[in-house]
């Protein structure tokens, strides 16, 4: 039987060592997980065996390829509670989902003086499609404050959403700095209330955690293959059934259309309305795989994993001197770590780590409007996934401590 503790033997990638000739602690799995045997293995098998266009033939290998892709869709409605697979819809990622989202959504319901409800640690994929939104319509965008802790200010949200004027709210499920796991549920509540719409960034919290979109109750749901063990080119925009019937489509082509004239045409039922041109097809069928995986292991375990890591990683780590760490220090935090040592560079404190084998990330990680509330340029940032375990944020702590040795910080 596959368990977390046996799993990292799946992930062969894991087995190697850093140019500098370390072990290799890998701690990036937000910006990219690893994949799993079993998922490489899908896709080369569809490569090898089944590899045909979709939809659009009567042979063998279409009618395969068409029923792999299919039933990577109805995995993927299973994995999020999903009513009916016509509501997941394949685009490339959650960037594309959200854009397709955005514009769809603000062609539908937003006019000049109408606003759109996002929250200050949004990543930029949740908010410059917004912007492009707000400019074409006129709408305005509003955003909710973060307590000093780096959680949501609830009051914020209720004072904007009370001003009426509020079509579409836009939150992160789990921020990708703060690991600040959002309450989904309340603000989709709050939001209907309000008469607006939520979207949920799911980018970091589909792979983490157990999603379910009824139980959280909002509208669409954003997120990447690539994060949960999946391929790269292959993302999720699910829908409620009757939001994504209502919508306009924002790309045209092939097979998103029912009838074409010179000069108009009707469009396909959902989700092929949304899906225009050839999809990515293996990595769908790849996803697939990686949703089977991770139903294998349980998403109740993969979520206790996490957390076990993130308690271990914050305890460890305020074990040392001079370093600072962002987002709540409690239960509210995903499997996620942004910190920063004292006095040196986010990025230098990196080149060190990657000198003694560790793989973390230093930057504004994509959420810039962040960085100046937290009033700082970049943080360094170690993520975990299931194949990472203890003795990695032990490596993690050792190579810290490299970076003081180097800047001259001592020991607490
Ligand atoms: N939202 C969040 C919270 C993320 O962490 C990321 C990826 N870093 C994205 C959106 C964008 O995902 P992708 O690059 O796969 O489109």
């Amino acid at each position: 039987m596959r368990t977390i503790a046996t799993c990292r033997d799946d992930f062969p990638v894991l087995d190697q060592t850093a140019s500098s000739g370390r072990p290799l602690v890998y701690l990036d799995s937000a910006a990219t997980s690893h994949k799993p045997l079993p998922v490489v293995e899908a896709e080369r098998r569809f490569y090898l065996h089944d590899n045909a266009n979709v939809h659009r033939a009567v042979h063998t290998l279409a009618a395969r390829a068409t029923d792999a892709y299919e039933q990577a869709r109805r995995a993927v409605a299973r994995f999020i509670g999903a009513p009916q697979p016509e509501s997941v819809v394949f685009v490339r990622s959650t960037t594309e989902a959200i854009n397709v989202a955005a514009r769809s959504l603000g062609q539908m319901l937003l006019r000049e003086g109408d606003e759109v409800l996002l929250t200050v640690m949004e990543h930029h994929s949740n908010l410059v499609p917004w912007q492009l939104v707000a400019r074409a319509s006129g709408a305005r965008l509003r955003y909710a404050r973060l307590l000093e802790d780096g959680t949501l200010d609830l009051d914020s949200v209720r004072e904007i959403l009370a001003g009426g004027k509020v079509r579409i709210v836009a939150v992160t499920h789990q921020s990708n700095v703060l690991g600040t796991v959002n309450p989904v549920a309340e603000l989709a509540a709050m939001a209907h209330e309000a008469g607006a719409v939520i979207l949920v960034d799911g980018a970091q919290s589909v792979p983490h955690m157990p999603v379910d979109v009824q139980a959280l109750g909002c509208d669409l749901l954003a997120f990447s293959g690539h994060k949960m063990l999946g391929p790269t080119g292959i993302g999720v925009l699910w829908g409620r059934i009757e939001l994504l019937e209502r919508m306009e489509p924002v790309f045209g082509g092939g097979e998103m259309i029912r009838e074409v004239e010179l000069d108009h045409a009707t469009w396909n039922d959902v989700p092929y309305k949304f899906e225009a041109g050839t999809p990515p097809i293996a990595q769908a069928v790849g996803l697939g795989a990686a949703v089977e995986y991770l139903e294998s292991l349980g998403m109740a375990n993969v979520h206790a994993h996490e957390a076990t890591l993130a308690r271990y990683a914050v305890r460890r780590l305020q074990e040392l001197r001079n370093i600072r760490i962002y987002g709540p220090l409690d239960d509210r935090r995903g499997g996620l770590v942004a910190f920063n040592v004292d006095g040196v560079h986010p990025h230098d404190v990196a080149t060190i780590l990657d000198h003694e084998g560790v793989a973390v990330r230093a930057g504004h990680h994509c959420a810039q409007p962040l960085m100046r509330w937290l009033d700082v340029p970049a943080t360094v940032r170690a993520s975990f996934y299931v194949y990472n375990t203890e003795a990695d944020i032990d490596a993690l702590v050792e190579a810290l401590l490299a970076v003081e040795r180097v800047f001259g910080k001592g020991r607490r």
